[in-house]
């Protein structure tokens, strides 16, 4: 049989899933519409054109119309908006912007890829010429016909995440005096802690961007034009209105439909891509995606992962069996001469979440300190419960990126710090130092782990009652001596051990320590139920319990 294939919204996830569609079954019909008046293009080229380093418009676009059905039989369906679905009937009712006409089209499986919209701040004047939003071809090309008019002198910019932040640059570089505010305390906030936002914000500041935190605009005014923002902090006169504040999921359709809705507002979907309703798929900015790091379901609205969402939504409508395996959220950009990325999440994220976030920050050159080089400041969190690596922020002049993918796959993959910092990484004068930053900043990060962790320990050792001292004692010595890992024991540690033996020390608090890293090194899981169930040490056990316990005894490090 034939499959008719429905995809609603030709951007990058609606449009990857028809090509993965069409590539994996040859036969199917498949149909791609969009609203907008052009195929796919680069949305995240916008601010490129406004600053002029992208020469038009239409060369973000990836394929002219007519490429869809010439390479891949695919029909392409612009100015055509879908305003029902009817789930029983398997149709769509969809409405041509341009002649009015009506169609209902029919499907066996439907994807629905509709992106997001921008969210316009609801206050007064926010109707006004000389307010735009910065989302399609059509706002830009708005926005550079308004810049062109000699009055226009100026811009204030809502909201301080990339888009705003990438806006800023591209009207400073055209000339303007540009203010940016953003309601939180810092700038980039959902990618960056603030002491490394500081350092980008420094940057903004230096080229002459006016940045304006804890700051709201409460009103635009003018007559019928902009005249000026009012903000908490006062006044500022303008002509121009960047908002660039937040991305609604285009969930409505979805929503009216009867497919669930998750508690971000966009729709909900499975492992597989499919929303509630059977034979419809979902993918990309109107979805929520599972944060690996978290496990929780939030809004990650990028096109690296629109464009992957895309892949399996397009494999699974044909009969695939794909999986979308979650998100790290990877992303990067430059602004002001330096290149910023980051993956995973924030320390402030990370505490909403009930983590125990701890973090390293350090900065490094790109080079050996013999050759020229450039500088990178890497920070790299984890979460004391289990030592895993849960986000990394990168600012720097080179490798930024490559960095921030390396330390994505680690935190996608769930791995230790310590095993992180051991990675072997190229060496050579000209590209590479020894030790890469990243693994600076992992190696500084394990240390602050190691100390906590002795901490840890010895308040453990402390906490043992004196007169359970000697008892504990044996039964770790037992423990180590029955172990059939003990092979395993560092001579380092057997000889601090075997020190304390013979001077009679192995139940002082220090001794216990010893004993405690080595045979939680060695046998974790007696070690800890001897703690807990015959020492009775309740609240430090339970501490160290939800510890990753070392493979190696970490004294060896410390003598
Ligand atoms: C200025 C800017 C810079 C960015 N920079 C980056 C970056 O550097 N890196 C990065 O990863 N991401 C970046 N992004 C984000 C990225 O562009 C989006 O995540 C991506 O476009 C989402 O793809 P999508 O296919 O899900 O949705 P969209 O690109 O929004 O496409 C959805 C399409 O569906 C259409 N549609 C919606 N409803 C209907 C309907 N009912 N009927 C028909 N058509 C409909 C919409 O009009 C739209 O054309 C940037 C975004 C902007 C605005």
């Amino acid at each position: 049989m034939i499959k008719e294939m429905l995809v609603v919204g030709a951007g990058p996830a609606g449009t990857t899933a028809a090509l993965q569609s069409r590539k994996l079954d040859k036969r199917a019909k498949v149909t791609l519409l969009t609203e907008e008046p052009h195929p796919e293009y680069s949305r995240c080229g916008l601010p490129y054109v406004v600053s002029g380093v992208v020469s038009s418009l239409e060369s973000l676009i990836s394929h002219p119309p007519e490429f869809y059905e010439r390479t891949s039989r695919i029909k392409l369906m612009l100015h055509t908006r879908a305003y029902e679905i009817d789930p029983k009937g398997k149709t769509v009712s969809a409405r041509n912007l341009k002649t009015g006409n009506e169609d209902s089209l029919h499907y066996d499986s439907l994807i629905l890829a509709c992106g997001g919209r921008p969210v316009l701040p609801p206050i007064r004047g926010v109707d006004k010429e000389g307010v735009f939003a910065v989302r399609t071809i059509e706002n830009v090309r708005s926005l550079l016909d308004h810049l062109k008019m000699v009055t226009v002198k100026s811009a204030v910019i809502i909201g301080a995440g990339l888009v705003g932040m990438e806006m800023s640059e591209a009207l400073i570089k055209k000339g303007l005096k540009v203010t940016v505010v953003e309601i939180l305390p810092e700038i980039l906030q959902s990618l960056l802690d603030p002491d490394m936002a500081a350092v980008v914000r420094e940057r903004a500041e230096q080229a002459g961007v006016k940045i304006l935190t804890d700051a709201v605009v409460e009103e635009i005014f003018g007559d019928e034009r902009v005249k000026g923002v009012k903000v908490s902090t006062g006044e500022i006169e303008t002509e121009t209105v960047v908002v660039a504040a937040k991305v609604k999921p285009n969930a409505d359709l979805a929503e009216r439909s009867g497919i669930r809705i998750g508690k971000t507002g966009a729709i909900d979907v499975d492992e597989y891509m499919r929303t509630s309703v059977e034979a419809i798929y979902a993918a990309g900015d109107c979805v929520e995606t599972r944060d690996v790091v978290s496990g929780r379901k939030t809004l990650i609205q990028l096109a690296t992962t629109a464009v992957r969402q895309g892949l399996v939504a397009g494999a699974n409508a044909v009969g695939g069996h794909e999986r979308y395996l979650g998100s790290t959220g990877v992303c990067t950009t430059e602004l002001f001469g330096i290149e910023l990325a980051s993956a995973g999440i924030t320390t402030g994220i990370a505490g909403a979440v009930g983590m125990s976030p701890i973090s390293a920050r350090i900065a490094a050159p790109t080079r050996p300190k013999y050759f020229p080089s450039k500088s990178c400041i890497v920070k790299l969190l984890s979460n004391r419960q289990d030592e895993r690596l849960i986000g990394v922020q990168i600012i720097g002049e080179d490798g930024v990126s490559e960095r921030a993918n390396l330390a994505a796959h680690a935190i996608h993959m769930q791995q230790d710090v310590n095993e992180f910092a051991k990675m072997e990484t190229c060496y050579a004068p000209p590209v590479a130092p020894v030790w890469d930053p990243l693994f600076v900043a992992a190696q500084a990060l394990t240390r602050k782990l190691e100390v906590e962790f002795d901490k840890r320990l010895e308040r453990l050792a402390l906490e043992i009652p004196v007169h359970f001292r000697s008892v504990a004692a044996e039964k770790l010595v037992e423990i180590l001596i029955n172990s059939p890992n003990v092979k395993r024991m560092s001579d380092e540690v057997m000889k601090r051990i075997l020190f304390n033996w013979q001077r009679g020390a192995l139940s002082t608090e220090y001794g216990l320590q010893v004993l405690l890293e080595a045979a939680l090194a060695l046998e974790p899981e007696r070690t800890m139920s001897l703690l807990s169930e015959r020492l009775r040490l309740y609240a430090p056990v339970l501490e160290l319990k939800e510890t990753r316990i070392p493979t190696q005894p970490r004294l060896l490090y410390n003598f």
